[in-house]
């Protein structure tokens, strides 16, 4: 038996559909260029594949979070650029230097840093966050008036790039965006003239005044929806599948799993599938989840466990759900986004939470 055939469940990652999601964000976003957010190990899919398939796609540049990410990444891809997303704390020059990573600037302490290695050497190439409205990383409002009244704090860097970053892109109709993006125009205009990022997934979405000159999408390449009330545009990337491992005929009235939180009322079919809150299907999606079974959804009940869910499939007809069988937990009739969404989640946070256990498959070139 190999991994996959001994694993409980398996993971299945398509690089030729991350790689289509590039080039469809890249489509939509007319002449700005697209870069790829690969921070916390791709959103969980995993780096090592998924940034080799989108650079193969044509992206040239990418985000970190990370400079630990970043140095991961520029072994995987010696030509590409590389941006770290949390700036250059001191000690860190050197690192950077020797991989050729770009800071992403977030205050004029990292400015002033960067900018004097610069100058007593040669320009270093730099990105400068503002803040318009996260609170978060970026220049604050006050420093971006100081660094517009005294421009040699820029002698020294390379500015590639000037961004900022929507707080409320999730929501189309939020008066947010359209004030960070009028404060951005202010804010960068008194900066010296560099190409300039606003937009995240769903900013793509918001038109032509928001690409400027690059996009930085991120979970819409793993497949989640970046459009609020519209079918996903977006191809599936992600699929969990694991298998039924017990069944239980139900015929008087009992309770399932801790807690006794599920009660059978009558005669019935409960399936334990080896899945639980220890592979990072969530402990909150208790009691509110469907799994599928072909093309039927069945519902999750009872709650899960470190490592079993149940389910209720007594409404198959015999046969369909036996020992063995194939569930689809995240995938299909079961998308990442109402996944995320019955946990009381995001796709974001249910991809990067999911666990080590599973038996990762990749499927596809990326090509
Ligand atoms: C994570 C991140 C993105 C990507 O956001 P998505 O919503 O995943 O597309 C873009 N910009 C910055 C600064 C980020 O931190």
């Amino acid at each position: 038996m190999n991994d996959v055939e001994r694993a409980s469940a398996i993971l299945t990652i398509d690089l030729d559909a991350v790689a289509e999601n590039y080039r469809r964000l890249s489509a939509r976003s007319g002449a700005a260029e697209c870069a790829a957010m690969v921070k916390a190990n791709a959103y969980g899919v995993g780096i090592d594949h998924v940034a080799p398939a989108i650079a193969r796609a044509g992206c040239h540049k990418f985000f970190t979070a990370s400079l630990d990410e970043a140095v991961r990444l520029r072994t995987l891809a010696p030509e590409i650029d590389i941006a770290v997303l949390n700036g250059v704390m001191a000690g860190e020059e050197e690192t950077f230097d020797r991989h050729r990573l770009v800071p992403v600037l977030n205050d004029l302490g990292q400015i002033e840093r960067w900018a004097r290695r610069g100058l007593n050497d040669k320009p270093r190439a730099a990105i400068i966050h503002l803040d318009t409205g996260m609170c978060r990383l970026g220049l604050p409002p006050d420093e971006v008036d100081r660094l517009a009244d005294e421009p040699a704090r820029l002698d020294g860097l390379d500015l590639r790039l000037v961004m900022s970053h929507l707080a409320c892109a999730e929501d189309p109709a939020h008066a947010m965006n359209e004030a960070q993006r009028k404060l951005f125009e202010v804010q960068r205009a008194r900066l010296p003239a560099a190409p300039a990022s606003l937009a995240n997934s769903a900013g793509i979405f918001f038109g032509a005044e928001y690409h400027l000159d690059m996009v930085r999408p991120g979970i819409a390449l793993y497949g989640s929806n970046p459009l609020q009330d519209a079918p996903n545009p977006m191809v599936e990337v992600v699929r969990l599948q694991s298998k039924i491992t017990q069944l239980r005929d139900v015929d008087s009235p009992q309770t399932v799993g801790y807690g006794a939180a599920h009660r059978v009322a009558g005669p019935g079919r409960i399936a334990t599938v080896p899945v639980g809150y220890a592979d990072g299907y969530l402990r909150s999606l208790s009691g509110r989840a469907f799994a599928a079974i072909g093309d039927t959804r069945v519902p999750l009940v009872g709650r899960v466990s470190m490592d079993l869910i149940t389910l209720d499939v007594s409404t198959l007809p015999p046969g369909r759900a036996e020992i063995g069988t194939t569930v689809d937990l995240i995938g299909g009739p079961c998308p990442i986004d109402e996944v995320a969404g019955w946990a009381g989640s995001i796709a974001n946070e249910f991809l990067t939470g999911l666990g080590s256990r599973y038996a990762r498959r990749y499927v596809g070139e990326g090509t």
